[in-house]
C-alpha cells in the first residue's frame, strides 16, 4: 500500500502518518524529517537545505525530488506513507512518472485551528514523535516513546506559520485541485480529535481494498 498525505502545516499529517505506520506496517516518509536530518550534517547539501529551512521556505523542487527519489529507492519503492510530499505541482507530476500511489488523502484544517495547534506542538528531538501539550500529558517534556527531550520546532511560531500557510495556499492547493480533478483524492476533515480523524482515514483506506 502506498499512501500520500497532503495538508497545511500542523494539520496533523505527521501524527496520522505515525498512526498509519503502525496500523498498516508502512514506512513513514516525512520529507520535513528527512530535511531536518540532512541540515544537521556538515555537508554542502546540509548547508543548502538549511538556507531554506531557516527561512521556513520550501526547499527547491529539483533538490526535494532527488532526496525523495533516493529515499524511495532505498526502501524498494514499496509500502510507504508520504507525509508532506508532494507540495508543488512539479513534485506531484514527477512522482506520478515513476510510482503508482494507492490512496491520496488531504487533511482539511483551517488557519485558526492551525495557529492553536502550533502553540502546543512538541516533538521529540531524537525519534520525532509528535505531541500536543493540551492532550498528551507531557508536563515533564519527556518523550514517552524513547525518553529523550521534547522540543518546540523552530518553525512553530505564529508569524512563520501564517507565511507557511500562505505558501501552502499558493503552491500546494493546486496539487490538491490537480488530484481532485483526476478524481483520486479524498478530503478528510482534520479538525476532529486525533482518533476521530484516524478512524475516517482508516475507513477510506479500507474502501476498495
Ligand atoms: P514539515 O515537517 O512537513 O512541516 O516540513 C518542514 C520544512 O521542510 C518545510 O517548511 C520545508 O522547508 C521543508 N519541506 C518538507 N517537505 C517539503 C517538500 N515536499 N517540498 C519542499 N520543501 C519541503
Amino acid at each position: 500500500m502506498k499512501v500520500v498525505l497532503i495538508g497545511p502545516p500542523a494539520s496533523g499529517k505527521g501524527t496520522q502518518a505515525q498512526l498509519l505506520e503502525k496500523y498498516l506496517n508502512l514506512k513513514h516518509i516525512s520529507t520535513g524529517d528527512l530535511f531536518r536530518k540532512i541540515m544537521k550534517e556538515d555537508t554542502a547539501l546540509g548547508k543548502e537545505v538549511k538556507k531554506y529551512m531557516d527561512k521556513a521556505m520550501l526547499v527547491p523542487d529539483d533538490l526535494t525530488i532527488k532526496v525523495l527519489k533516493q529515499e524511495l529507492e532505498q526502501i524498494g519503492n514499496n509500502n510507504f506513507i508520504l507525509d508532506g510530499y508532494p507540495r508543488t505541482l512539479n513534485q506531484a507530476k514527477n512522482l506520478s512518472k515513476y510510482i503508482g500511489i494507492d490512496k491520496y488523502i488531504d487533511l482539511d484544517v483551517g488557519l485558526d485551528n492551525i495557529k492553536n495547534r502550533i502553540e502546543n506542538r512538541r516533538i521529540c528531538q531524537r525519534c520525532g514523535q509528535i505531541y500536543n501539550k493540551l492532550i498528551d500529558n507531557i508536563d515533564d517534556e519527556i518523550c514517552k516513546k524513547c525518553g529523550d527531550k521534547l522540543v518546540k520546532r523552530k518553525d512553530d511560531k505564529q508569524d512563520i506559520v501564517v507565511s507557511r500557510y500562505k505558501e501552502f495556499e499558493k503552491l500546494t492547493k493546486p496539487v490538491i485541485k490537480y488530484y481532485k480533478d483526476l478524481g483520486i483524492l479524498k478530503t478528510i476533515d482534520g479538525e476532529g480529535s486525533v482518533q476521530k480523524v484516524f478512524e475516517n482515514i482508516k475507513q477510506y483506506i479500507e474502501e476498495g481494498k
